[in-house]
């Protein structure tokens, strides 16, 4: 499906749930959330409704994402569901990782394709601190049964931020070397808890290039990262900037929010609710139609430092 400046938009991202079982200090705040109660979060069976109304417009690909979506029962049947949809031909997730050990052979069993971890340190120590309650040691298990069931690339994701774990830059691209993970560096957003952090802690990506000349560009279908390799290396290096090099004339995605409503771009205000079209399957994909075809035309984070949306990223997704 075509929105107005012509850009082709076939990649869905899925906000299950904004719970989470962890407190990442740029993500959550300290005490967590105001919970929204059950009625108000779509049930999985809404969930294939609209994820059917986008294959029907041309969705291909569907990313799983929350919160946490792992702490949700029954996410298995949701991704076979979804595997069963002709036109859908990727399904991913993302993940904190604390509980993806135990579960990953159903997910794969399921039709789960990939996985992103999100990581942003190998030091257990710093781990808690960032995350405020989490266990590194569930994360690297994780990432070595999605490795021996061969959900490859694994990417991990790391948030990069100054002073905090751009001393472990060499440490995460080292990881690269053996196996086939690709490290995602991520510029961090001044959205929701990530406003307090940002002045004091964002950097850009392209000072990892300046700092390891030895990275040398690749090819890769990615829309959103630019790949480099370290030579000889089985994984890569994925760098996004979606602060200081927007990628937004080329954007792809949607989003679905765990409430039921279409973000059609992560840092604009704008959302359109569709609870009241789910019995109506014309009426939904018309509606949806209608949001993308409208999707703004870009953000304005870096002129204007903040993102627009109230919505903090547990409540998006990433
Ligand atoms: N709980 C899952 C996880 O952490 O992977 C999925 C949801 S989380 C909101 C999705 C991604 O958003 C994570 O990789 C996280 O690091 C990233 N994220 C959260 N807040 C961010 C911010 N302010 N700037 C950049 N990335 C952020
Ligand atoms: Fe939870 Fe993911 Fe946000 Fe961390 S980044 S608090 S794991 S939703």
């Amino acid at each position: 499906m075509l929105d107005k400046k012509g850009r082709n938009i076939d990649y869905l991202r899925v906000s299950l749930t904004d719970r989470c079982n962890l407190r990442c200090i740029y993500c959550m705040p300290e005490d967590g959330i105001d919970k929204i109660c059950h009625e108000e979060i779509l049930r999985f069976e809404e969930v294939e409704k609209v994820i059917t109304a986008c294959a029907a417009l041309g969705v291909k690909k569907v990313r799983f994402t929350g919160g946490e979506p792992l702490v949700l029962k029954g996410l298995d049947k949701l991704i076979k569901h979804t595997a069963s949809m002709p036109d859908i031909n990727d399904i991913s997730l993302t993940t904190n990782g604390m509980l993806l050990a135990d579960m990953a052979d159903d997910l794969k069993k399921a039709g789960l394709k990939r996985v992103n971890i999100s990581l942003d340190t190998l030091q257990s120590d710093k781990f808690k601190k960032i995350t405020r309650h989490g266990d590194i040691n569930k994360v690297f298990s994780a990432i070595e049964k999605c490795l021996s069931l061969d959900m490859v690339p694994v990417k991990l994701n790391v948030v990069l931020m100054k002073n905090v774990n751009d001393d472990e830059i060499g440490d995460f691209i080292k990881l690269t070397m053996d196996s086939p993970i690709q490290v995602r560096f991520i510029e961090l957003m001044p959205i929701g808890e990530g406003q307090k952090y940002f002045d004091k802690c964002s950097m850009k990506v392209e000072e990892i290039i300046e700092r390891f000349p030895e990275l040398v560009p690749i090819q890769d279908d990615s829309r959103v990262a630019s790949v480099y390799k370290m030579p000889g290396a089985i994984g890569s290096i994925g760098l996004i900037s979606p602060v200081s090099c927007k990628f937004c004339s080329d954007c792809n995605r949607i989003r679905l929010t765990s409430t039921g409503t279409i973000k059609p771009c992560l840092h604009s205000a704008e959302e359109i609710n569709l609870k009241p079209y789910l019995n109506d399957e014309q009426k939904l994909i018309d509606v949806i139609k209608n949001a993308v075809y409208n999707k703004p035309e870009e953000h304005h984070l870096e002129t204007e430092g903040k993102s627009d949306t109230d919505r903090m990223m547990f409540q998006i997704g990433g």
